[in-house]
Order: C-alpha cells, then structure tokens, then sequence
C-alpha cells in the first residue's frame, strides 16, 4: 500500500478511536502527516533492550483499560486496513523488536492502570493465596506489594523489570523453575483480549484452550490484561551460596544433585566463567575478590544455590547448607556463602543494571541467545558454544543450570526440546553485550552470524535443543521449532487471531485480510 493511502487509512481509523474512547494517543491522530510518522521513529515503541531491531509504528495506543483495546481489535477486525497489525510492548525487555509493529499500531501496556489484589489464603479456607495483577505491570511491582503481607510469588525470573503479560507470553525461567516450573505454570487465570477483539476471561476449567495458548504463546493469541498468579510465604532472608569447578561433567552432576533436592534447595542456577572480568561482572553481592584467580585461557564454572530461611519457623539455613555443600564436588574450599534479604536477593540483577549503567554498559546492542538443551546433549552444547566464541573476549553472563520437564505443562504453548524421555533439560542462556567501544556493527553481525550457526547447529538431531525466546527467520524455520506443535499452534492461531494481527515481531505469521479468511 502507498503510504500516504496507509497514512490517511490510520488516521482515519486512530481520529475514529480517538473520538469514541477516553484512551490516549500519544500523537494526535490530527497530525499524523508523513512527517510525524517519521518521527515516530524515535518513540520508545521502535526500541527494545536487544538495540538490533528498530521498527517504527504508525502509531503508539496508551489504553486506560482492557477495553479500549478490545475496541481497538474488533474494529481492525472488522475492518478493510489489511495491513495494520498490533504489538503490545510490556517492559520492551525483548532482543529483537518482538514487541515491535512495523507500520502498524503499539500498545504499551504500562497505561493500564495496576491495581495490584493480595489474597492470603486462611488456615482453613482450600485453595491458595494468589495475586491479581494487571498485564502491564511488572514482576518488581508484584513483590513490593505481596511481600507487604508476607508472601511472593513462587517462581521468578532472574530480572523483576519486566511485565508479567510479557514473561508469560514466553514461559518466565529462573533458579525456582526446577521445583516449581516456569512461571506460566504458576497461573490460576488471566483476562485477555483476543486477536478479534473478544474480552475472555480463562482457566485450566474455563476458555481452557486459549488459557493455554496465551501461555508461552509469544504474543499470538491475546492481549493479556490481568492474571491471578501464586502466591507462598515469603522468606525473611535467603543464603545465597556459590561454589566453584574446573570441570564441567563435575559441574553438572553436582547440578543434578541439587536438583534432586526440593525440599532443601530453594533456587539453583549456574553459570560459565569464561574470563576473570566475567566473574566479576556477576559477584555484586559476594566480596570483590574471592581468593579465586582464574588461570588465563582456563574456563570455569559456579554452581549458584539459595536456601530459605524461615526465621519465624525455626529453619536454620546455614545448616541446610553445610549439609549440601558436604555433599558436592566442587574444588577444594571454593565455596562462598552470603545471607541477604529476599527482597535483596529475587532483585539481584537490578544491582548489576545500576553497576552497568553508572558505566554506559546497559543500554547497548544484545545479541543474545537462549537454548533448551537435553540433559544428553548439554556436553556437546558447551563444547560447541565455547568453540565459537572467544571465552577470553566474551563480555557478559553465561548461564547454565537445569529443570524438570514435568513441571512445564504440555498443553501451553511453550517448546521444550521434543524428547520426552529426557526429563531434565538445561537452559542456557549466553547473554552477551556488545559494547560499542569494542564491539564495531560488523563485529555485532558477526555475533548475530554466529549465534545463528549456533542454533542450527544445537537443534540438530544430535543435541535436540529448542530456542527459548526463540528468533526465526523464516516461517519454515518455525515450523521446525514448533515441530509437532506446530499444527496446534496454527490451528489456535486461526481460532483466537484469524486476521494475524497480533504481535508481528515474532514474525511467525504473516497478517492476513478479511476477505481471505
Ligand atoms: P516485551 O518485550 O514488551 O514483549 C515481549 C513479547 O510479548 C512481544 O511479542 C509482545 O508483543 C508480547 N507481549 C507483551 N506484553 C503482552 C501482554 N500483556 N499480552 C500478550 N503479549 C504480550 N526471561 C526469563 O524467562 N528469565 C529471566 O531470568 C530473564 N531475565 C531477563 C533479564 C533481562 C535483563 C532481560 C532484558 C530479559 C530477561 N528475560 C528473562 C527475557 C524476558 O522474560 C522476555 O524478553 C520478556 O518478553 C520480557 O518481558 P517484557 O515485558 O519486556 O516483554
């Protein structure tokens, strides 16, 4: 379409919007000339934290409730703008441009407002103590409030920044995801907006088939606008340990170990330490130096576990962790243990942001990538990754640490590696920044090119590994990700968001007209 006709086409249908809703534009429809389009261009809704896509919409909708954007919806729905497809932009914490919509329509979740509604279950009352939260809002907001009355939510991811539609759109992993699954396992109901416009509200028991879809379902089916998520009683203070290796095969066998420790362990993560500034890029919370001085060019790794402690009910988690610690392998005296405050240690990441920052290392370009790898194929992913990057020059977290299959639910939308035999699966993530300075645009494309030749390499047969929020580049290519997945995942999409308007920077579907439906 020419893009004066586009133009006029939004303009028409933002001034219709305008005038039948109380929601906001932040650019008046009036004044939406090719120009003003243009300058879109700088608007946050063309940025994410990934700095490598930059796509433009036409125009940015901040609802003042889940309504203005059914309204929006069901008239696109009903309408000929075959080309207006809609993002909804939580936090804008993903890599590349998901939360985008080229030419077509953001809404940032954030204008809706959050009333946050604590419900601490009674002694004798059934059920559970839950939250209902708005979609927008973010898991940091979550915890101020639920802690107020003692509780949080039971599973987590390692940054609290983001939104909750926008975790749960992908699944939402962290050192809890092993005893308790991902955070979409944690979801008693969400409210959503469909693709067609429709308000439902849905359950394990009610709408269950969009409740499934919408989780994990990277935005394709509905807008999330509230959810009633889990809530357990919080810790006052949590040990926080770290224990070092020089091995791998000892790392993650002393990773399964502690997986097979519910009921002491807490949280468990895991990392590679590729170079010495790595290691202190991640120590914020530990002393500056741990009297550990990485050999150069020798790899090694840490073991990260928490225990809670309940003072109020007697736990003594320092003991909990001697008796875990006896139990591992790590090299001789190289273990570290700190008590913080829960609040302290689930808002962690935040420290090492404000560390960033304070030094220009945040908001620059990240390419990075996470991969599900299978238990059996975790040593070959390790082996490949480390050979095509540079361990000595590599700058950012390598994380690496296990989870259970039967705790994600296979009727959501998220993939896992396809063999259901392997119960324990890895999560890696390889968080690189690329730092200007260092790191020049084609050096950023050589990242990319390789991150690419990783995956493909890693969802071979031979290792089986998924990509966690995946990239794709061609619909072909999601049909392999999806695999036997993937008929479902059509099939819901033609039911929840026929037209495809939803979340075009996934890229998986391409937006159809009415007409052809
Ligand atoms: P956005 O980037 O705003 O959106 C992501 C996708 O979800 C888009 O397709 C968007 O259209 C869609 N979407 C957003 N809101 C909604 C909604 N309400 N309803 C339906 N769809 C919606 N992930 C983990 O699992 N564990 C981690 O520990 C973790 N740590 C991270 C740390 C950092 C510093 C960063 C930048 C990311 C991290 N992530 C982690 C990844 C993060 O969970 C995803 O990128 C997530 O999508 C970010 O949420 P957001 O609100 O920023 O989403």
């Amino acid at each position: 379409m020419e893009l004066a006709l586009f133009c006029t086409k939004v303009n028409i249908l933002v001034l219709v919007l305008a005038l039948c809703s109380p929601c906001k534009f932040i650019q008046s429809p009036m004044e939406f000339g090719s120009s003003d389009f243009l300058q879109t261009r700088n608007t946050a809704a063309s940025l994410d934290f990934g700095r490598l896509v930059f796509n433009s919409p036409s125009a940015v909708l901040r609802p003042q409730s889940p309504k203005d954007i059914s309204l929006l919806l069901t008239f696109l729905s009903a309408s000929s703008f075959g080309e207006v497809t809609v993002a909804a932009r939580g936090a804008g914490h993903s890599i590349h441009g998901q939360a985008q919509a080229l030419d077509g329509i953001v809404i940032e979740m954030d204008s809706i407002p959050s009333d946050i509604y604590i419900h601490k279950k009674g002694d004798d009352e059934a059920g559970f103590s839950h939250a209902d939260i708005g979609g927008g809002a973010l898991w940091i907001e979550l915890l101020e409030e639920s802690l107020k009355v003692g509780l949080a939510p039971r599973s987590w991811t390692d940054y609290l920044y983001l939104s909750i539609g926008g975790t749960l759109s992908h699944g939402g992993v962290s050192g809890q995801t092993f005893k308790y699954g991902p955070q979409i396992s944690n979801v008693l109901r969400l409210d959503v907006v469909t693709g067609k416009g429709e308000l439902m509200t849905c359950s394990p028991t009610k709408n269950s088939e969009l409740f499934y879809a919408v989780l994990g379902g990277l935005g394709q089916f509905g807008i999330i606008t509230r959810a009633r998520i889990l809530l357990q009683d919080a810790p006052q203070k949590v040990r926080w340990v770290r224990a070092f290796y020089d091995d791998f095969d000892t790392f993650t066998r002393d990773q399964e170990l502690l997986l097979s420790m519910p009921d002491s362990v807490d949280y468990l993560e895991g990392f590679i330490v590729p170079n010495q500034l790595s290691l202190l890029g991640t120590s914020i919370a530990f002393p500056a130096h741990l009297g550990f001085a990485p050999e150069l060019h020798k790899v090694y790794y840490c073991i990260e576990f928490a225990v809670h402690d309940f003072q109020a009910k007697g736990t003594n988690a320092e003991q909990v962790v001697e008796k875990i610690t006896e139990q591992m392998s790590h090299m001789p005296s190289l273990v570290y243990s700190v008590e913080v405050s829960y609040f302290d240690f689930l808002n962690r990441v935040r420290m090492e942001e404000m560390s960033l920052r304070s030094r220009g290392l945040w908001e620059v370009p990240h390419p990075w990538l996470n991969m599900f790898v299978p238990k059996s194929g975790i040593k070959d992913f390790k082996d490949l990754l480390l050979d095509s990057i540079s361990p000595e020059e590599f700058e950012g977290p390598i994380l690496v640490y296990p989870l259970l299959r039967d705790k994600w639910d296979a009727n959501t939308s998220a993939v896992l590696p396809d063999e259901p035999a392997e119960q324990v699966v890895y999560i890696v993530g390889v968080l690189r920044s690329a730092t200007p300075a260092s790191c020049s645009a084609r050096c950023l494309d050589d990242i990319l090119r390789r991150n690419r030749r990783i995956a493909e390499a890693a969802s071979a047969p031979r290792i089986g590994a998924k990509q966690y929020l995946p990239r794709h580049p061609s619909p072909l290519h999601w049909r392999d990700h999806f695999g036997l997945r993937w008929n479902r995942f059509a099939a819901r999409k033609s039911l929840f968001d026929p037209l495809s308007l939803l979340a075009p920077g996934q890229g998986i579907f391409a937006r159809t007209h009415a007409s052809t439906v």
